[in-house]
């Protein structure tokens, strides 16, 4: 595995820009393009009545939660060879004790520790970023006293991130954040090699908020960072064990929902230690919005439908960074790809791309395939529905399934039928058939995997969070929301170029000066994305 070259820990920190709130930061130009693009990736109406109603794990968590985080739902958890023949005893009731002695934790079966290992070292290959910094920050033990409790999903590639976390001195104690997600073998490794884990796949609503509670309360121990994905660790810590937060140096916290919360508490004067978005990183976003759904569009097309792409006709709603993604892969396949698009800029470029820039109704007739990628709703309704020809494929990329009106669909003309997992026919009375995808939910999320390396990306990023607010002298971060610096994000970017054998240009002292930056970044102003 190639290491990248010797490139010293960031001074992290310095140049942090506090994500201000909107309202604040329009008033700015500069700050308005920064804090503009988390706006619109994190759906506040959806997210405003998430936020207000208790969340459940069934509903809430399938439908809302960030990008990266769902990766393993559906698909990529059926990789977890393990459930059907594990008794049905609740891990809960069973006395279980690692080859140390240890009975530390609680997993549906200890004994699958070994298939788990081989797990996390597959998901090392493409997480070389993560070794390379077990490596270089070794020796200073970054996190040497750290108390990390987290709640993330559970699976080989979170592994790899709790176990370097691990290794750089934080002692981890962890809960999962989806009920459905763990990979139980994988927390049945991570048991063995001492980690306090409590998790399982097929969890209750009970067992849930019993392992976030066993991960917290814990008589000698007390958390000092916490990592969450999702927000429900931060809001069992506020709501139970609220003194918990005295010693609290900082939460990071991944997802879109989570980080929403946190900005509605900061807003309300109720955050009361720094927090770090780190849904919002350009890195991330990049990697989960345009690069991811460049690689899983087809993946989950092809897994639910086995359709030919070449000469396809598909119509992808939306030119943004997940409409750049789908359609640059279908294009690559030979298919002929229209968009619709409502901001001119996009349109533009999508004509510069090569691809038709149309309005839904001029091709509805005749299109194979009609992808949804806007955030917004009602993008398809019932008309165009009617309107579109027989065996034509529907799905949506966008994060809510609100943009295809699958409501409309519901009506006693028209007869549904489950033909595969995620695959449904609906029938028209003369016989026509559409082929709705995941009920209009994410299609990729729903029907596919997402690559590791989007999830290293994530992962690499949140340690950093993580080393950042855990070292950061008092009084560098307030009780308020931080998105990670752009050094450090170049810094993520840097650990991850060594898998490519990519060779940075150095700028020259004097390029450096003509260009009024500082040698080792960062290169870009923080607006720029
Ligand atoms: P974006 O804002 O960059 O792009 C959305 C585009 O849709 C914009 O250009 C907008 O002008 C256009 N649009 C809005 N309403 C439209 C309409 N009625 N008709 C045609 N075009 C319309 O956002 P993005 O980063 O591309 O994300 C799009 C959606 O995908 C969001 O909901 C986001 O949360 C979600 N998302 C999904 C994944 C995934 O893995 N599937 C990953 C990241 C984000």
């Amino acid at each position: 595995m190639s290491m990248p070259d010797a490139m010293p820990l960031p001074g992290v920190g310095e140049e942090l820009k506090q994500a201000k709130e909107i309202e604040d930061a329009e008033k700015y130009s500069f700050m308005a393009t920064v804090t503009k693009a988390p706006k619109k990736q994190i759906q506040f109406a959806d997210d405003m009545q998430e936020f207000t109603k208790f969340p459940t794990k069934t509903g809430r968590r399938s439908l809302s939660r960030s990008i990266s985080q769902s990766s393993t739902d559906s698909y990529s958890s059926a990789a977890s060879y393990t459930d059907s023949s594990d008794d049905e005893v609740s891990p809960r009731e069973k006395q279980q004790t690692n080859s140390k002695g240890s009975t530390n934790f609680c997993v549906k079966n200890i004994k699958q520790a070994e298939f788990g290992r081989r797990e996390i070292e597959i998901a090392e290959q493409d997480m070389s970023a993560l070794i390379s910094l077990r490596k270089r920050a070794q020796g200073e033990k970054p996190l040497a006293g750290a108390k990390i409790v987290g709640c993330t999903h559970i699976t080989a590639q979170t592994a790899v991130l709790i176990e370097t976390l691990c290794a750089l001195g934080a002692q981890c104690r962890w809960s999962a954040c989806n009920i459905y997600s763990t990979q139980n073998e994988v927390a049945a490794a991570l048991a063995e090699a001492g980690v306090a884990v409590f998790a399982w796949k097929g969890e209750s609503e009970d067992d849930f908020w019993w392992c976030i509670d066993r991960c917290v309360n814990m008589d000698g121990w007390q958390a000092n960072m916490i990592l969450d994905d999702g927000g429900d660790l931060t809001h069992w810590v506020y709501k139970k064990y609220p003194n918990v937060f005295k010693k609290i140096r900082g939460i990071v916290e991944e997802s879109v929902t989570g980080v929403h919360r946190l900005y509605q508490l900061s807003k309300a004067g109720k955050l009361c230690v720094p927090a770090m978005n780190v849904n919002d990183s350009v890195t991330k976003q990049k990697f989960d919005n345009l690069y991811c759904c460049r690689e899983s569009i087809l993946d989950g097309l092809k897994r639910t439908t086995d359709v030919m792409f070449g000469g396809k006709q598909v119509v992808v709603c939306g030119y943004g960074e997940v409409g750049k993604g789908c359609c640059a892969a279908l294009k690559a396949l030979g298919a002929i790809v229209y968009i619709t698009e409502i901001d001119p800029i996009c349109a533009l470029q999508a004509c510069m791309d090569g691809f038709r820039v149309v309005k839904l109704n001029e091709v509805i007739r005749q299109v194979d395939v009609v992808i949804t990628c806007t955030g917004n709703k009602n993008v398809v309704t019932r008309e165009h529905l009617d309107r579109m020809k027989n065996s034509c494929i529907v799905c949506n990329m966008g994060h809510s399934n609100t943009e295809i009106d699958v409501t409309s669909l519901r009506t006693p003309e028209l007869t549904w039928e489950r033909v595969r997992s995620q695959v449904d026919h609906v029938i028209w009375p003369d016989g026509k058939r559409v082929v709705l995808l995941a009920e209009g939910r994410l299609l990729n999320l729903s029907c596919s995997t997402v690559p590791t390396f989007v999830l290293s990306i994530t992962a690499t990023t949140q340690a950093l969070a993580l080393i950042e607010l855990y070292n950061a002298p008092e009084g560098r971060y307030k009780q308020d929301v931080y998105l990670l610096p752009k050094k450090m994000d170049e810094y993520v970017a840097s650990l991850h170029l060594p898998s490519f054998d990519a060779h940075l240009t150095e700028l020259t002292d004097d390029q450096a000066k003509y260009l009024g930056l500082n040698k080792n970044g960062p290169f870009k102003p923080n607006y720029y994305r």
